[in-house]
C-alpha cells in the first residue's frame, strides 16, 4: 500500500501546485490523476493555448506551465499513479484515510486533497453491442503505452486531433492502422489531416470515410470489427479498436463520499482552509464551491497554499508554525539556520 501525507486526487494546476507548498512544509505528496499524463485541462483540452493571467508570465502556454509546475515540483518527490480513477475511500479510527482506484491501488494518506477540477475525464464511448465485454480485451479508450500496440492491427475511430495524431504514430509501430470516421472532413489541424493523406498514399495509413464502426467479433479478444458504409457492411481484421471520441468530465465516484455537493461542487469552508464537511479531506481549485468562486487557475494556487498550512497543523497539532519566505529560506527551510529563522514571521495558526 502507498504511505502519504497528503493524497492529492487530480493532477490538474491545483493538484500539481500542492505537492509545491506541502514539499515547504516537509509534507509528502501522491497523486492520482484518470488521465495518463499530469496537466488537468491544460493538457487534456488547451495544450497550445496561451494563459494571459498566469502572474510573472504576461503569457504562457498551457502545456509550457504544466512542464514549469513538474519541473518546480521535482524537487520533492512525488509520486505519481496516472490513469487510475479514485473510487472509495475508507476513514480509518485514526482519522486517516485508505483510497482505493478503479484499479485496486490502494493509497494510505493522513489527509486527501480533492483536485478533481470538473471531474474526472471518461471517454466518450460509442453505441455499439457488446462494448463492455471487449473493454481491456481489444478496446482501449487511452493510449498509455504505444509499445502495447507493436506489431498488431489497429482500428481508430475518431475525426479530431487526438485520432489523428495517434494514427500518424501508430503508423510507425502497428503493423496495420486503419483510420475510421463518420464524414469526410477531419476536425483536426490541417498539418495533421494532410500527414494523414500522405501516409493513406504511402500505403501506412488505411483511411475508411464515411463510416462507421458498428459490430465486434471475436471469442476472448476482439479480432474484428464490422463497419458500415453507406448501408454496405464488411468485416476487418483487427487486434484493437480505439475510439477517440473526446472525454466528458464527471464528478463520479467522489460524489458518493458523503460530502456536501452543490451544482455538481464540493462545498468547503472558505473562511480557513477549503476543508470539506468531512474533517481531513480538503477539495481545491475547480472542484470546489463556496461564495465568491472563480473557477481559475490562480485561485487553485492560492487555496492549495492555505490548504497545506491546515494540514501542516492537523498533523502536529498546537506546533507554532513559522512563515517562511522561500526568498529567505530557499526551499529546504530552516533547520540547522536559527539566524534565517529569526529573520522570518512568526504566525500562530489557530
Ligand atoms: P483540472 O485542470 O480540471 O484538473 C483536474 C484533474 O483531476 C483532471 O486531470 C482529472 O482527470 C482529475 N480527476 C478528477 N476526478 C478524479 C478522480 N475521481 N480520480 C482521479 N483523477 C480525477 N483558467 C485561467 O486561470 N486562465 C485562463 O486563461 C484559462 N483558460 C482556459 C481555457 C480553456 C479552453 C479552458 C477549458 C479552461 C481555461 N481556464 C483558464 C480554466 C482552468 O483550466 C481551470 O481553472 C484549471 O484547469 C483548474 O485546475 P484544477 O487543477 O482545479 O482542475
Amino acid at each position: 500500500m502507498i504511505q502519504t501525507d497528503i493524497l492529492i486526487i487530480g493532477a490538474g494546476p491545483t493538484g500539481l501546485f500542492t505537492v509545491f507548498e506541502a514539499g515547504l512544509l516537509k509534507l509528502k505528496c501522491h497523486i492520482l490523476d484518470a488521465l495518463p499524463q499530469p496537466g488537468g485541462q491544460l493538457a487534456e483540452l488547451y495544450p497550445k493555448k496561451p494563459i494571459f493571467d498566469i502572474p510573472g508570465f504576461p503569457e504562457v502556454l498551457a502545456g509550457d506551465l504544466v512542464d514549469n509546475l513538474m519541473e518546480q515540483i521535482k524537487q520533492f518527490q512525488p509520486g505519481f499513479t496516472l490513469g487510475e480513477r479514485a473510487e472509495t475511500i475508507d476513514k480509518q479510527e485514526d482519522g486517516t484515510f485508505i483510497v482505493t482506484s478503479d484499479k485496486g491501488t490502494e493509497i494510505h494518506a493522513n489527509s486527501v486533497a480533492i483536485a478533481g477540477g470538473l471531474g474526472s475525464f471518461e471517454p466518450r464511448k460509442p453505441l455499439i453491442e457488446n462494448l463492455n465485454f471487449y473493454e481491456d480485451k481489444g478496446i482501449e479508450y487511452f493510449i498509455r503505452d504505444p509499445e502495447k500496440f507493436r506489431d498488431k492491427k489497429v482500428v481508430i475511430a475518431g475525426g479530431g486531433d487526438s485520432a489523428l495524431d495517434w494514427s500518424i504514430f501508430l503508423s510507425n509501430i502497428a503493423s496495420e492502422v486503419t483510420l475510421v470516421h463518420r464524414r469526410n472532413e477531419f476536425r483536426g489541424a490541417l498539418d495533421s489531416v494532410e500527414k494523414v493523406q500522405e501516409l493513406k498514399n504511402l500505403g501506412k495509413i488505411r483511411l475508411v470515410t464515411p463510416a462507421e464502426v458498428v459490430g465486434l467479433q471475436g471469442d476472448e479478444h476482439l479480432s474484428g470489427i464490422v463497419l458500415d458504409q453507406n448501408g454496405a457492411q464488411r468485416t476487418i481484421e483487427t487486434d484493437y479498436l480505439i475510439p477517440l471520441f473526446g472525454l466528458t468530465p464527471k464528478l463520479g465516484p467522489i460524489a458518493n463520499w458523503g460530502l456536501e455537493i452543490e451544482k455538481n461542487a464540493i462545498k468547503v469552508d472558505n473562511s480557513l482552509d477549503y476543508q470539506t464537511n468531512i474533517p481531513g479531506i480538503y477539495a481545491i481549485g475547480d472542484v470546489n464551491i463556496y461564495p465568491g468562486k472563480l473557477k481559475l487557475i490562480l485561485c487553485g494556487f492560492h487555496e492549495a497554499t492555505l490548504m497545506c498550512q491546515s494540514v501542516y497543523q492537523r498533523m502536529n497539532p498546537g506546533k507554532k508554525y513559522v512563515l517562511k519566505y522561500t526568498t529567505v529560506s530557499g526551499i529546504d527551510g530552516f533547520d540547522g539556520t536559527r539566524k534565517e529563522a529569526e529573520k522570518a514571521v512568526v504566525q500562530s495558526i489557530v
